[in-house]
């Protein structure tokens, strides 16, 4: 259920409807726009809550909110949600570009792709240190020395990082070294994994599952919202259809419908999503025209030697750089703002 405040209601006034609400030992989420005000109300309640609400001074409409998912519902919270890490917001006027080689092979290897990815003017670098792999004897990361990897190269060049956890027992390790946690789209639903990265505070990409819908989807959302940790951003990484020319079929009516359903920053993967080099370009500019927040894009130095399989959807260093040019070009006519040359000098605020 949420209610809707009148315009212009003051914090005092805003702070004793809470505590009314709370006082029945429901849970208040208050979101505040522009003009109005809206209360997300969780737990249990009477139905006459509703009516009661409703006639209380500086509240203009209680409304029952019918969707499974309440705190990753924009009826919740109908601003953006922007999360702002060490200065570098996601969900905000800025599009926001991680890269990176799919698996941390070697220091040096990161360490050059991290420096490549600060050239070019990207603020995120990705790497997996756990990979989720198909078969059992393919190679499955390097593990916590990967993470150390990762961080110094991070701290050298001044990224953020982000990286895959897959375990519920690893959260707490991984978050000792990334920014960001990445869920992959095999464990969207590992509901254990969710419970426990909503116990953190750190910023989690949760990816879709390669058969999931967008309600499922932002129900394991609100696994994560549920548990208190409000830094959930959603991506796009393609699902399995019957076309077997594209390693998945990158839905890119995703990200306005996601945008439309939920507050939250919505990325687009068009690397997992097509599993070819020469379609990652042009559906990078395609999801930044159907309004994503940000992208993830694996680039490897040496695509053809990567540890993974995924050095057939790794960009070019050259080509990861022109693109980001590109981008620079085309953000701002679809209401985003990059500019690499600042991004490529920034230092990171904490
Ligand atoms: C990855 O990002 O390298 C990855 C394994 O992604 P996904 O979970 O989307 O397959
Ligand atoms: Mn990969």
């Amino acid at each position: 259920m949420i209610a809707i405040l009148k315009p212009h209601v003051s914090d005092d006034r805003l702070n004793e409807i809470v505590h009314h609400i709370e006082k029945k030992g429901l849970q208040a989420h208050v979101s505040k726009g522009t003009d109005t005000t809206v209360i997300g109300i969780i737990g249990k309640f009477e139905s006459s809550l509703a009516e009661q609400l409703r006639s209380m001074k500086d509240v203009e409409n209680v409304v029952r909110i019918s969707k499974s998912y309440k705190l990753a519902s924009r009826d919740f919270h109908p601003a953006n949600t922007i999360i702002n890490i060490k200065g570098v917001e996601i969900g905000g006027d800025e599009l926001v570009i991680m890269g990176g080689p799919c698996a941390v092979e070697t220091p040096e290897q990161i360490d050059l792709i991290a420096s490549i990815v600060k050239k070019a003017g990207a603020q995120v670098l990705r790497g997996g240190a756990y990979k989720p792999r198909t078969g059992p004897y393919a190679f499955q990361g390097i593990g916590e020395e990967g993470l150390k990897w990762m961080k110094d190269a991070g701290e050298k060049y001044n990224l953020l990082t982000i990286t895959e956890v897959m375990t519920p027992e690893t959260v707490d390790l991984v978050c000792e070294y990334a920014d960001i946690l990445q869920i992959g789209t095999r464990n969207m639903q590992n509901f254990e994994l969710l419970r426990k990265v909503g116990k953190t505070q750190t910023p989690v990409l949760l990816k879709r599952g390669f058969s999931a819908t967008y309600d499922e989807w932002l129900n394991a959302a609100e696994y994560i919202l549920a548990g208190g940790n409000p830094n959930v951003m959603l991506c796009e990484r393609g699902i399995r259809t019957f076309e077997s020319y594209t390693r998945n079929t990158l839905d890119l009516s995703a990200i306005p419908v996601l945008k439309h359903l939920t507050h939250l920053p919505v990325i687009s993967d068009p690397s997992h999503g097509t599993g070819r080099r020469e379609l990652v370009v042009p559906m990078t500019k395609a999801s930044v025209g159907a309004g994503c927040d940000g992208l993830i894009i694996e680039m490897h130095n040496d695509p053809d030697n990567s540890m993974t399989g995924d050095g057939v959807q790794s960009l070019f260093p050259d080509q990861f750089a022109d693109l980001l040019k590109d981008l620079e070009k085309l953000a701002p006519l679809l209401g985003k703002t990059l500019d690499t040359n600042k991004i490529s000098k920034q230092l990171l605020t904490v």
